[in-house]
């Protein structure tokens, strides 16, 4: 049976998510933005999912707007924010561990003569704040920093820095990629002086392609696509109807009453797999101190074993995992998180990452370490000869 571990990257779908999507395609097919009842039928889905976004997100729903999925939601955030703010400063920063999906955006901005700051990290892949209180500059215009990294599965300190940023200066827009951390914390972007906040749902068990983007009231930013004025003339183009009502299901499902219990079920699988993985020779766990590390994903160098190798050998066993992070792993080069953490290229080529879903179990957790406990001392002597 197979084993998939590979949750970071995405999740299967809720059954209920499916059904749901299913029907709204085959029954509720207006356009929401027709004056008719079929389009009166569509809108409602969306309606439905903003008020459940909203109630989770302690938010208004009219700060919820639906995106293809995260990198749409970051890349609007970003170069929203940018646009909106350049006439008052060309300073940006973000953190040196971000997904691609906020870090490209960066770099090319700099390449347009933005100055951007990438805020250094320690060793466990949390941000010095520190650098950011002497980065903040009377010109910056925009913060922007992950929950959750999706590499290692660190919690960045949203919190002090949204108080950082917003003391220094409340008209700095500060953004939070939230993707690892919807559906495995409570994310209440107040909380955090966001204005800003990205997710995608098929990390938490939705379908992929749609996602979402709050936008704090009164916070202006400037749309990425030009078209029919769909969402407050901020997203046009027609709502993926069926996607944004299964991503209100999964929402509903994962923030329900059981929700403690999830995250702590995640916790026991972490720390199972942890004490398990613990008995194999030269292993390095890449964590963040217990109240920082997010409960889904384990990252764990094998010293003298390439990731790519160990992660077929698993798959061989019908073991998914990651090396590194999945969205990267289609590029050569090394994983910027891991470097700019202070890990060596060659400690860097040998990690991997476990992720959990609600739906994992401790007997998978003992198969998946067996198998490894078999597999590891082999490939290692391969690699010897
Ligand atoms: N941010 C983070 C932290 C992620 O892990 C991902 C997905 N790997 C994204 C953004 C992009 O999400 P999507 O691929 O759904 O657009």
């Amino acid at each position: 049976m197979d084993i998939y571990f590979d949750n970071a990257a995405t999740t299967r779908p809720f059954p209920e998510v499916m059904e749901k999507m299913t029907e709204v395609a085959l029954n509720d097919y207006g356009n929401p933005s027709s004056k008719h009842i079929k389009g009166v039928e569509a809108e409602n889905h969306i309606k439905k999912t903003r008020e459940i976004l909203s109630g989770i997100l302690k938010c208004k729903d009219k700060e919820i707007f639906f995106t293809s999925g995260a990198t749409e939601s970051n890349n609007m955030a970003i170069y929203g924010a940018v646009k909106a703010k350049q006439r008052r400063g060309k300073h940006i920063i973000t953190s040196s561990v971000e997904h691609a999906s906020v870090r490209e955006p960066f770099l090319k901005l700099q390449e347009e003569g933005f100055e951007v700051t990438f805020l250094p990290v320690d060793a466990s892949g949390r941000v010095d704040v520190e650098s950011l209180k002497s980065s903040l500059r009377d010109d910056t215009i925009l913060v922007s920093v992950m929950y959750v990294n999706n590499e290692t599965g660190a919690i960045e300190p949203v919190e002090e820095i949204g108080e950082i940023v917003k003391g220094y200066n409340e008209d700095i827009l500060y953004h939070v990629d939230g993707v690892q951390a919807f559906g495995k914390m409570e994310v209440v972007p107040k909380r955090f002086k966001a204005d800003l906040l990205s997710a995608s749902a098929h990390k938490f068990h939705g379908p992929k392609g749609v996602g979402f983007l709050y936008i704090k009231e009164g916070v202006r930013i400037i749309p990425l696509l030009e078209g029919g004025g769909q969402q407050n003339k901020l997203r046009s183009g027609t709502e993926n109807v069926p996607g944004i009502a299964g991503l209100g299901v999964a929402a509903d499902m994962v923030y329900d009453g059981d929700f403690e219990e999830r995250i702590a079920k995640l916790n026991e699988l972490r720390g199972h797999f942890i004490s398990r993985v613990s008995e194999i020779d030269d292993i390095v766990i890449n964590e963040a101190d217990g109240e920082f590390q997010a409960p889904h994903v384990v990252s764990i160098t094998v010293n003298g074993v390439k990731s790519e190798v160990l992660l077929h050998a698993l798959e061989e066993k019908g073991i998914y995992i990651s090396s590194g992070s999945a969205c990267s792993s289609n590029k050569p080069g090394l994983s910027f998180a891991l470097t700019a953490m202070g890990v060596s290229k060659d400690a860097a080529d040998s990690t991997v990452r476990f992720s959990f879903s609600y739906e994992s179990e401790i007997a998978e957790v003992d198969a998946c370490v067996d198998a490894m406990k078999e597999l590891i001392p082999v490939l290692r002597q391969f690699v010897r000869k």
